[in-house]
């Protein structure tokens, strides 16, 4: 709890509010934003304010500020949790985690940056050449990631478009020694269409404004995005970053991490093949279907590295085993020959970005650590996921976030209160029991085995035959018609699927190509083509294009099914971290830096849960802190401690002081810290102590 700050900036805690209700709670965080107060605390939870402004609180005196500092000492910070954070790991050698989360355009990413910013600033006073090239590569993976895995959205400038989280290492001295990157749910569908006034990945944009002209003439491109497809709806539209010198940035970028010069070659080439790809037109004779002009044909066979002949076969014909254990080829219809180009345009992005995760990876591992030698090596965690998404047109990958965030929001309320009953019982005093919404109910809508949403999605997806979105929902409906949580689209209007009922959020999921995107089909012949490409860095992304089409597993696991595994298996690793929170608020739609849109604000305090969280907080004891820095903030409120106390040990003195107010009954006695159950009993230290 923060104590520096006057009233006239509002509640610095909100766990300090009068009552807890939403009218005090809103009325806190506005007026904490108009007077710039971005931060604010529940607890150790920092909410945060997207400031849409330069503000002056990140430089080097800010950091020295709060360097070493306990939480209470410093006004709400982003590098006061990071800091706590990074002492729970070097003192306690705890693994830690920061967990971000918050709508699109938040301010997520920004905090992340902030937060490894920070990291990097205390870290390795003695400036040890290798430790500093870590550090170097990690904050220079920020902005190869960004490249390629963010764009413009209606809701975003530089929006994430995939989740991201990133364990950095640290050795015994507290400094840095590597990195692992995960990366999670890459929005593929935007490399081959984005919605009015949205843009493709930045990377295209960057590479057809910034490359040399001996770049682009080489990849057979032109400076225009106006010119491909796939980059057309965005081409006019504004943006705030400036592509041209991004382009240069990314570039040095990779050269810094360890990309060789062969290497960032080839993931241009790649981004070049999939913007000639996307041009490419089919037309049919109503016999067989050609494509049209194939010079583009041989500009791709170029830059991939394979045959022509090759390229154009895989685009127009598929293999595929007859029943009787023969294998044919089968010519595509047009329709089928845009699918698969689009799919391959897709998958090519897709496993560019994945690899590119994995070369980074590959940098910054941790090599050659010896536990004996160097001590146990300690981890903190940073968190960078999509918030709650809920557009007019909801699809696969908004089912898939939104189930992500349940998860998430699932482990907060169980990790914060764990860690309050971990406190408790550190401190000897008796944990009480608090009521609290859980939203099992609704994950396990989701991902139980064969009744959840995604194993019936599994089983339409995996059945041979035609299964349409519409048999696929029945078959929802005759399995989920008892949960509370679902609702028939035959009872909602339109092409509704379900309604995810919390507290305070309903939201539903249209049902378009739900199928089709967890089915997530690339003809196996668009695998070889890559798997037999004479780069070898495309080969190494394509490792299942050897496998023939009668050894292609018959049933693939699904876009759902490893999105699930994926979350699960994150939600493992952060559980077993001590967790710090950021919860991220976007204060209007209109990136402006003075509105606070009331009913916005509120909506996202609602799902984030914040209300619980302060009530979590309060249930038990509100406040908390240790002997020593207690007596030293109220010692002079109480004759018997000012300006000395002659007593045994701090406690005594802290009581004495307790008794002298009069609220010993609202207190509770710990090994090192005295809790105090409600704020009011230290309004009257506070106001006692202004009087003085
Ligand atoms: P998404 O989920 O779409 O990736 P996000 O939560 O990561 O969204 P950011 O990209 O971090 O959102 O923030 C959006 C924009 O808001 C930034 O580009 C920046 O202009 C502004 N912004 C966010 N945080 C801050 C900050 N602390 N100070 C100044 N501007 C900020
Ligand atoms: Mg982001």
């Amino acid at each position: 709890m923060a104590e520096l700050e006057g009233l006239e900036f509002g509640k610095s805690d909100f766990v300090l509010l009068d009552e807890v209700t939403m009218e005090q709670f809103m009325e806190n965080l506005k007026l904490r934003f108009e007077k710039g107060r971005i931060y604010t605390y529940i607890g150790e939870v920092v909410v945060s304010v997207n400031p849409y402004q330069q503000m002056d609180i990140y430089g080097k005196e800010t950091i020295d500020a709060y360097r070493g500092r306990e939480l209470y000492e410093n006004p709400p910070h982003l590098y006061a949790v990071s800091d706590a954070a990074y002492k729970a790991m070097k003192r306690r050698a705890k693994d830690t985690c920061i967990v971000i989360s918050g709508e699109s355009g938040a301010g997520k990413t920004e905090a992340s940056k902030y937060i490894m910013q920070y990291i990097a600033a205390i870290t390795n006073p003695s400036q040890r050449k290798e430790v500093e090239s870590v550090k170097n590569v990690l904050l220079k993976s920020n902005c190869v990631l960004e490249a390629f895995g963010n764009a413009k959205t209606n809701r975003n400038d530089n929006s994430s478009r995939f989740g991201k989280y990133m364990d950095i290492n640290f050795n015994f001295n507290g400094d840095p020694t590597g990195g692992h990157i995960n990366n999670y749910l890459l929005e593929k569908s935007r490399v081959v269409h984005q919605q009015e006034g949205e843009r493709n990945f930045h990377s295209f944009y960057q590479l057809l404004r910034g490359g040399s002209q001996d770049m682009l003439a080489s990849f057979h491109l032109v400076n225009d995005p106006a010119v491909y497809t796939y980059t057309k709806e965005g081409a006019a539209t504004a943006t705030s970053n400036n592509d041209r010198s991004s382009h240069k940035a990314v570039m040095s970028a990779l050269e810094v991490i360890g990309f060789t010069k062969e290497e960032i070659n080839s993931i241009y080439q790649i981004l070049a093949s999939i913007l000639l790809l996307g041009n490419m037109q089919f037309e049919s004779d109503g016999e067989s279907v050609q494509i049209q002009g194939l010079e583009a044909v041989n500009q791709i066979s170029e830059l991939t590295d394979t045959e022509p002949d090759s390229v154009s076969k895989t685009l127009l014909y598929r293999t595929v085993a007859t029943g009787g254990g023969e294998v044919i080829e089968k010519g595509h219809t047009e329709q089928e020959a845009c699918f698969g180009r689009d799919a391959f345009a897709k998958a090519l992005y897709e496993r560019l970005f994945g690899w590119i995760v994995s070369r980074i990876n590959s940098v910054i591992e941790v090599k050659d650590y010896n536990p004996v030698l160097h001590g146990k090596n300690t981890v903190i965690g940073v968190l960078d996921i999509y918030g709650f998404e809920i557009f007019d047109n909801n699809s696969f990958e908004q089912f898939c976030i939104n189930y992500c965030n349940e998860k998430l929001q699932q482990l907060f309320i169980e990790l914060i209160l764990r860690q309050e009953q971990g406190e408790y019982q550190r401190e000897g005093i008796t944990w009480q029991h608090i009521d609290y919404f859980n939203n099992q109910i609704i994950v396990d809508l989701v991902e139980q085995s064969h009744k959840g949403i995604i194993s019936i999605l599994d089983e339409a997806c995996l059945t041979v035959g035609k299964v349409t979105d519409t048999v696929c929902l029945d078959s929802m409906d005759t399995k989920l018609a008892q949960h509370p949580h679902y609702t028939s689209r035959k009872l909602s209007p339109a092409d509704k699927t379900m309604d995810f009922q919390k507290d305070f959020l309903v939201y539903t999921l249209t049902h378009f190509g739900f199928l089709d995107k967890n089915k997530d089909m690339l003809y196996q012949d668009f695998k070889r083509l890559m798997y037999n490409s004479a780069n070898p860095v495309l080969k190494e992304m394509w490792p299942d294009g050897h496998l023939s089409i009668t050894e292609v597993t018959k049933r693939p696991l699904t876009a759902a099914t490893l999105f699930k595994n994926s979350i699960v298996a994150l939600v493992d690793k952060l559980a077993c971290k001590e967790p710090y929170y950021v919860r991220c608020i976007k204060p209007n739609e209109v990136k402006s830096p003075v509105l606070f849109d009331d009913a916005r604000c509120e909506h996202q305090v609602a799902y984030l849960g914040l209300m619980e969280n302060v009530m979590v907080r309060r249930a038990g004891f509100a406040y908390r802190q240790p002997y020593a820095r207690f007596l030293q903030r109220y010692k002079m409120t109480c004759e018997y401690t000012w300006p000395n106390h002659l007593m045994a040990s701090d406690r005594e003195a802290v009581e004495a002081i307790v008794t002298q107010h009069g609220f010993q009954d609202d207190v509770a006695y710990g090994h090192t810290k005295l809790f105090v159950r409600t704020p009011r009993s230290l309004f009257t230290l506070e106001q006692e102590r202004a009087a003085l």
